[in-house]
C-alpha cells in the first residue's frame, strides 16, 4: 500500500496520448496526471472518449500516439507489471451466474494468487455490504448489487490504485452514496488512488477530487472544488409586478438586463442589494430577487458546447 505521506507521487502520467479509429478520433493528445491518493474523475458526455482512455491505461487497446505511465511503468499492451497493484472495472458487470457471491469471489481471489484468498473474500463482503447475498447465487441478485459484486472483485487484492468506468450505472440513490463513501474512504483512509469515469458532474464533484472534463477526445477543463465553482456563471433573478417599467429603470441606472430581467453585471452581482434600493425607489418593488449560481449540469453542457442540445 501506498504510503499515506506520498501525496505528491505520479500514480498516473499521461502525456499527448491519442487512440484514432478510421471513423473517430476517440482520444485527442491528452495530458494529465494523477497523484497518489487522489481521486481523479473522467466526466464527459457518451462518446466522449472515456472508456478508451481508460483501456488504454490498462493497456487493453493500444494507443496510436502519446505515452501512459502507470504506478510507475510504462503502458504497453500486453504488459502486466502494474496489474498487481492495479484494481479495475471497465465493462459491464459480469459474474458466474450460477455461482454464489462468496464462490464467485473465491474464484477472483484465487485467480488474483491472494495467499490467504478466504480472509480477503470475507473482508471485502463485509465491506461492501455483500453479507446479506454472500450465499446468492449471482444471477438472482439486483442490479446494483451485481455492480457491488464487481467492485468486490476490484477491490480483492487492496491496489493501489483503483480504475472505474462509469461505477455508479445502474444504482439506486443509496447505492450511488454507498460508493461515493468507499471510494472516498479508500482514498483518504488507505491513499488508494481513484480514477473514475462519469458522464454525472454533479456526482463527481461531490468526490471532491480533481475533475477533468473530455469531450470529444479533448480535455477541455480540469477543476476542482474551488476551481469548478469559480467557474460556474452566477445571476441575479429578479421578478416584478411590471416587469417592462423595471427593465427599463434598470437600464436607466446602466444594468443590461436580459430577458425576464436576469441581470449578469458584476455589479449588480457584487451588491444585489443595490438593485433592490433602485427598484423600490421607482415603485417597482422585486416579488423576488435571488442571487442564483449555474448549476453543475448546466456548466458541464455550456463548456461541452451542447447547453442548445
Ligand atoms: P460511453 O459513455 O458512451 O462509453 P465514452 O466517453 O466512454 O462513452 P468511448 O467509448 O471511449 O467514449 O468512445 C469514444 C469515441 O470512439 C466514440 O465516437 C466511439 O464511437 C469511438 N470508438 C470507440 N471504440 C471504437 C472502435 N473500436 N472502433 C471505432 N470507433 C470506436
Amino acid at each position: 500500500m501506498m504510503p499515506t505521506n506520498s501525496a505528491r507521487v505520479p500514480v498516473i502520467e499521461v502525456a499527448g496520448l491519442t487512440k484514432r479509429y478510421p471513423g473517430a478520433l476517440a482520444v485527442d493528445d491528452v495530458d494529465l496526471s494523477v497523484h497518489a491518493g487522489q481521486i481523479y474523475a473522467l466526466l464527459g458526455l457518451n462518446g466522449a472518449g472515456k472508456t478508451t482512455l481508460i483501456r488504454m491505461l490498462l493497456g487493453m487497446i493500444a494507443p496510436t500516439g502519446g505515452s501512459a505511465k502507470v504506478l510507475g511503468a510504462a503502458v504497453t499492451t500486453g504488459q502486466r507489471s502494474a496489474w498487481a497493484r492495479t484494481g479495475y472495472l471497465v465493462e459491464a458487470p459480469a459474474a458466474y451466474p450460477e455461482l454464489t457471491v462468496r464462490e464467485n469471489l473465491h474464484l477472483y481471489a484465487r485467480l488474483r494468487r491472494l495467499k490467504h484468498p478466504g480472509r480477503h473474500v470475507e473482508d471485502i463482503i463485509e465491506r461492501l455490504a455483500l453479507t446479506p447475498y454472500a450465499a446468492r447465487r449471482a444471477r438472482t441478485l439486483s442490479m446494483g448489487n451485481l455492480q457491488r459484486l464487481a467492485l468486490a472483485k476490484a477491490l480483492i487484492h487492496t491496489p493501489d490504485l483503483l480504475i472505474l468506468d462509469e461505477p455508479v450505472n445502474g444504482l439506486d440513490p443509496v447505492g450511488v452514496v454507498e460508493i461515493r463513501t468507499l471510494l472516498t474512504d479508500l482514498a483518504h483512509q488507505q491513499g488508494t488512488t481513484v480514477l473514475i469515469s462519469s458522464h454525472l458532474l454533479a456526482e463527481v464533484a461531490r468526490l471532491n477530487g480533481r475533475i477533468a472534463i473530455l469531450h470529444q477526445g479533448r480535455l477541455l477543463a480540469e477543476h476542482d472544488a474551488t476551481s469548478l465553482d469559480q467557474h460556474r456563471r452566477r445571476h441575479v433573478n429578479i421578478s416584478t409586478r411590471d416587469n417592462a417599467t423595471a427593465d427599463r429603470i434598470l437600464r436607466d441606472h446602466g444594468y443590461h438586463p436580459g430577458p425576464g430581467l436576469l441581470l449578469t453585471d458584476e455589479r449588480a452581482l457584487a451588491r444585489p442589494e443595490e438593485v433592490a434600493t433602485i427598484l423600490v425607489e421607482a415603485g417597482v418593488p422585486p416579488t423576488e430577487l435571488r442571487l442564483v449560481k449555474e448549476d453543475l449540469e448546466a456548466y458541464f453542457l455550456r463548456i461541452v458546447g451542447a447547453d442548445h442540445a
